[in-house]
C-alpha cells in the first residue's frame, strides 16, 4: 500500500543514475550524489574544511581522479578506471611511472576464489596507490613483461561533503535516520541505502509527524563523525536511529541489534519483521559494522539498528564489481521502503493504554465486540475470533497506564497495525484512553 508513493519506475531510474558515478570520501562523486537526491526531496548540504577536528579524526584531503590505468608498454590496455572505478584503489596516490611485473604485483589486488570479481580496495588514511583487477585479467598478464602505471590523480585542501536535515515533530522525541554514499558503484553496498534515505526522506518530510527524525548522509565513519561533531549539542532527544545500508538484495530479511538490543527501535524492527518472517535473522550487535560504531561510541550511546535485506559481510558479491545493478532489484528496494515505514509507524503510533473500565474485565458483549458465534468460541483453536477476542483482552488487561501498544504487540505476536485498530476501537466505545505522554489524552 505504502508502495504508492515510490514507483519502480523512478527507484529504477535513481539506481541507473547514480551507480556510475565515482563515490569516495569526499570529492565531486559524493556532491554530484546529493545534488541528484536533492532533486527528488530537499535537504541541507555542508562543506567540512579538509584540516578540521572532529573529535579525534582530521578531515583528510579531498581527492579528484582524472584517469589511471595500466597498459602494456605497445598500449594495450590491462585495466583502466574509465571502465570500471573499482580498478583503482579509493584515494591512490598520484603515479606514473614503468614497472616489472614484480615491482607491480604489490600494488595488484585480486579475488582468485572469485575470478570473475573486481574487489573494492580503498586506502584513506594511508598514502598507498593500487589497483583492483579479476583473478582472470590478473592471470593473462605476461609476468616477463614490463608495464607503464598512469594515476592522473591529486589530493588537495578542498572539503567533506554531507547532507542533512531534520524535521520536527511534537512529542520531543527524534530518530536518526543515516546512510552513507562513499561507495563507488556497487549497488547494494551502498546505493541500495542511499535510495532508500531518500524516499523515506520524502515520505516523511510530507506527512504529519509525531517524533522529529534527522536524516543525515555522510561517507561513512568520518562523515558521521562530521555530522556528530557539528549536531553534538542538539542530539540530546535523540532516542535511537537506524543505519539504511544493503537493502536491496535478494537475502532475507535481517536485523543488525543495537548495543541495547532492546530499545524502542530494536523492539520495534522486532515487532515488524516477526510479521515478515518468524524466523528472521537476527544478528546482535558487534563493534564491527557500519556508522553504528560512531553513534554507539560513550559519549553518545545512541542506540542505532540495521534491517538488511543481504546485509554487508553476509553475502557472496560483498565490496566486489559483482554487487552491481543485477545484485540488486526494485522489487527488494520497495520491499525495505515498506518495512522502514512499519517500524516508523510502529515509533510514531506506540502509546500508553489507560483502561476506563479496570475494576473487572469490560463486558465486551453489550458494546457489540464481544465475536458471537453459533457454535461458541473454540478456545484451544486458533480461528480468527478467537485470536482478536484474545488479542482485546490483552489490550484491555495490559491498559493500566503502565503498558504501550506495543507491549501488546509483543505479548501477542499479532500485528502493531492490529492490536492499534483495536485500541482504537476499545477507546472509541469508551473502555480505555490511548495516551501519548507529551500531548496529554486524544
Ligand atoms: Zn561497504
Amino acid at each position: 500500500m505504502n508502495s504508492a508513493v515510490v514507483s519502480s519506475e523512478e527507484i529504477n531510474q535513481l539506481f541507473h543514475d547514480l551507480f556510475p558515478l565515482c563515490r569516495s570520501i569526499s570529492g565531486e562523486g559524493v556532491r554530484n550524489t546529493l545534488t541528484r537526491l536533492q532533486k527528488i526531496s530537499k535537504f541541507s548540504t555542508h562543506e567540512i574544511k579538509s584540516g578540521t577536528s572532529v573529535f579525534d579524526w582530521t578531515i583528510p584531503d579531498e581527492w579528484r581522479v582524472r584517469e589511471a590505468y595500466i597498459e602494456t608498454l605497445d598500449g594495450k590496455r590491462i585495466v583502466s578506471f574509465s571502465d570500471n572505478n573499482l580498478h583503482l584503489v579509493g584515494y591512490s596516490c598520484p603515479f606514473q611511472g614503468e614497472l616489472s611485473f614484480d615491482e607491480l604485483v604489490d600494488h595488484l589486488h585480486t579475488l582468485p576464489e572469485q575470478p570473475d570479481a573486481i574487489p573494492y580496495r580503498t586506502s584513506y588514511y594511508k598514502k598507498d596507490w593500487g589497483f583492483c583487477l579479476s583473478y582472470q585479467e590478473y592471470s593473462q598478464m605476461d609476468q616477463s613483461a614490463r608495464y607503464r602505471v598512469v594515476i592522473d590523480a591529486e589530493h588537495f585542501s578542498g572539503s567533506l561533503t554531507l547532507g542533512e536535515i531534520y524535521l520536527p515533530g511534537t512529542s520531543g522525541e527524534d530518530y536518526i535516520i543515516h546512510s552513507y554514499c562513499c561507495h563507488p558503484s556497487m549497488g547494494n553496498d551502498n546505493l541500495s541505502g542511499i535510495v532508500l534515505w531518500i524516499y523515506l526522506l520524502r515520505y516523511l518530510s510530507e506527512k504529519p509527524r509525531r517524533h522529529g527524525y534527522r536524516f543525515v548522509i555522510a561517507p561513512e565513519t568520518i562523515g558521521a563523525l562530521a555530522y556528530l561533531h557539528l549536531k553534538q549539542n542538539d542530539l540530546d532527544a535523540v532516542k535511537g536511529g537506524l543505519i539504511l545500508t544493503t537493502v536491496a538484495g535478494p537475502g532475507p530479511f535481517s536485523l543488525k541489534e543495537s548495543f541495547s538490543a532492546n530499545s524502542l527501535v530494536d523492539r520495534a524492527a522486532k515487532c515488524v519483521l516477526g510479521q515478515v518472517d518468524p524466523d528472521f535473522i537476527c544478528r546482535p550487535f558487534d563493534v564491527l559494522g557500519s556508522d553504528e560504531r560512531q553513534y554507539s561510541t560513550p559519549g553518545f550511546r545512541i542506540p542505532m539498528i540495521t534491517i538488511a535485506q543481504s546485509q554487508y559481510y553476509h553475502y557472496a558479491e560483498y565490496h566486489t564489481s559483482l554487487d552491481n545493478l543485477d545484485c540488486i532489484s526494485t522489487e527488494s528496494l520497495l520491499a525495505s521502503f515498506n518495512l522502514y515505514i512499519n517500524v516508523i509507524n510502529v515509533l510514531e503510533g506506540n502509546a500508553i493504554l489507560h483502561s476506563l473500565s479496570p475494576f473487572g474485565e469490560p463486558m465486551l458483549g453489550k458494546r457489540g465486540i464481544y465475536p458471537m458465534l453459533g457454535g461458541g468460541l473454540n478456545t484451544e483453536g486458533s480461528n480468527t475470533s478467537h485470536d482478536r477476542l484474545r488479542t482485546t483482552l490483552w489490550v484491555t488487561f495490559l491498559a493500566d497506564g503502565k503498558h504501550t501498544l506495543l507491549d501488546v504487540a509483543e505479548k501477542t505476536g499479532v500485528s502493531f497495525s492490529e492490536v492499534e485498530e483495536i485500541a482504537l476501537l476499545l477507546e472509541q466505545k469508551g473502555l480505555l484512553k490511548i495516551k501519548y505522554p507529551e500531548r496529554g489524552l486524544r
